[in-house]
């Protein structure tokens, strides 16, 4: 029987919530299966470590999570914590040292889910967007100096390298080639951006003519927020930047319901080092605690993870119980506009994976 390591980093806020109901389902999920394990290592890494350790996460953290076959991470926020300490202490502290630079974010209307576009039902938006996840605006180089005085300056330098640009856009090309509609819109603010975002224009136009096969175009980033909600049927995969393609995942994922169902792969694709699953969302701190998070964002990712792990059967028998869950209509959540609690909508999972009606 195949055997897989997880480590899962369920961190802060209702990321913890969610990552736990996702564990549940996994292990649902693995004993129907039977034909492979998961084997779970919690890590208590996140903001509650931060104030006792003063930091997220330990020294050797990413020593460790080298030797698990993926990763599957909640959030990094919390109230009592400034959010740049939290984000670049855990989640960016992963991302950037285990090159998991490909960012994936499937945005699909699910059956029973209405979103906020008149006319567009189930079928009709189908997205994947592709975020550069190593470098550009979230590459961390800049400062501060003369701090609190009123001539201070604050600094935040994007980087773009063109290996960087030429790995994220390849992939975003293949990953195109691989779907029914074959279609890749290249995200872009090269007209305000005179530099890197032109070097991220010119790097496209060299390697596109190895994708004959694909339709193709290129978009400035304020046209795409437009074009997202008018033209949403015109879309299938989208590769922006890093800052880009958060925001536009964002509003990708309120025109699917909410952002609460949201996944999101953060790969490595060369695999070299394990690659981490997990909510787009974050702590939420106008709900956590409260048992009423939205599980679908974090089970969604297990869909994923299962994906990158072989187990594609698994991850469809997952993926077709969310929809089960989805289009039932009486389990929903109250970001989907119902009243379930994370717990229900886990019952309702387990049940249906363990072979009963919900
Ligand atoms: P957020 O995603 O936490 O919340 C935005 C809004 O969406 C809130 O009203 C929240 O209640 C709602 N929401 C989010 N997920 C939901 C779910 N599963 N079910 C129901 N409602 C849900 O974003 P924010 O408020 O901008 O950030 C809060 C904290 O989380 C900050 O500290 C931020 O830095 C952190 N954050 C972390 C990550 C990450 O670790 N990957 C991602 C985003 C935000
Ligand atoms: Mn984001």
């Amino acid at each position: 029987m195949k055997s897989y390591a997880i480590a899962a980093i369920p961190g802060d806020g209702i990321g913890a919530e969610v990552i736990q109901a996702g564990m549940n389902v996994l292990k649902t999920l693995a004993a129907r299966d039977g034909n492979f394990q998961l084997h779970i290592e919690t890590f208590d890494w996140g903001s509650e470590y931060y104030l006792a350790n003063d930091c997220m996460m330990p020294a050797d953290g990413l020593e460790k999570l080298k030797k698990f076959d993926a990763i599957y991470f909640g959030s990094a926020g919390d109230p009592r914590v400034q959010d740049h300490i939290s984000l670049w202490g855990l989640r960016l502290a992963i991302c950037q040292p285990l090159e998991q630079y490909a960012n994936v974010r499937p945005a699909r209307l699910l059956p029973g889910i209405e979103g906020p576009l008149k006319n567009i039902g189930p079928g009709d938006l189908d997205w994947v967007i592709v975020r550069e996840n190593t470098e550009g605006e979230y590459a961390g180089a800049g400062g501060r100096i003369h701090q609190g005085f009123g001539h201070e300056i604050g600094l935040d330098v994007a980087i773009f390298t063109r290996e960087g640009t030429e790995r994220i856009q390849r992939f975003a090309l293949e990953l195109a080639r691989s779907r029914p509609a074959k279609k890749l819109t290249l995200v872009t603010k090269s007209n305000a951006q005179r530099h890197g975002m032109v070097m991220w224009d010119d790097t496209f136009a060299a390697i596109r003519e190895d994708y004959p096969d694909l339709t193709i175009d290129k978009m400035l980033v304020d046209a795409m927020t437009t074009r997202m909600v008018l033209d949403p049927t015109s879309i299938d995969v989208v590769v922006a930047t890093n800052l880009h393609a958060d925001i536009l995942s964002d509003l990708a994922a309120a025109l699917t319901g909410s952002i609460g169902i949201a996944p999101t792969a953060n790969l490595n694709p060369e695999r070299q080092f394990p690659s981490m699953f997990e909510p787009i969302h974050g702590s939420a701190f106008d709900i956590m605690g409260k048992g009423v998070a939205n599980p679908i964002g974090a089970f969604w990712s297990a869909v994923l993870m299962l994906e990158h792990l072989g187990e594609k059967i698994a991850a469809t028998i997952l993926m077709e119980a969310i929809e089960r869950v989805t289009s039932y209509g009486n389990i929903m959540p109250a970001d989907l506009g119902g009243s379930a609690t994370t717990r229900e909508i886990t019952d309702a999972m387990i049940r249906l994976l363990e072979g009963h009606n919900i």
